[in-house]
């Protein structure tokens, strides 16, 4: 076996850039902004979720934190065993990226 019969080394698995991509896909907000009759403002997204803003958070907080918890809970469930993490928890990681 020489260098160029040995498979390529990538920096990011397919795994993880799909991972990613698709976590930013299914995460799209939908739709206008609305503004709700308590005055709140809201807008879906792809996954079913309202994002709304709160008494100490804007739209845009919401909207950047649930993006940023999708892509985690996506990268996390794919990502190769044995790296060592910031974040651990009791479920398979499989059923936390549902
Ligand atoms: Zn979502």
């Amino acid at each position: 076996m020489t260098v160029h019969d040995a498979p390529p080394v990538v920096p990011v698995s397919a795994e993880m850039r799909y991972a990613k991509v698709r976590a930013a896909t299914d995460h799209t907000t939908v739709g206008l902004v609305t503004t709700t009759g308590d005055g709140r403002v809201t807008i879906a997204c792809a996954c079913g979720m309202e994002l709304t803003n709160g008494p100490t958070w804007t739209l845009d907080e919401h909207i950047r934190l649930h993006r940023a918890e999708a892509r985690f809970l996506a990268l996390a469930a794919v990502a190769p065993p044995g790296i060592p993490r910031l974040v651990t928890w009791d479920v398979a990681p499989q059923d936390a990226a549902r």
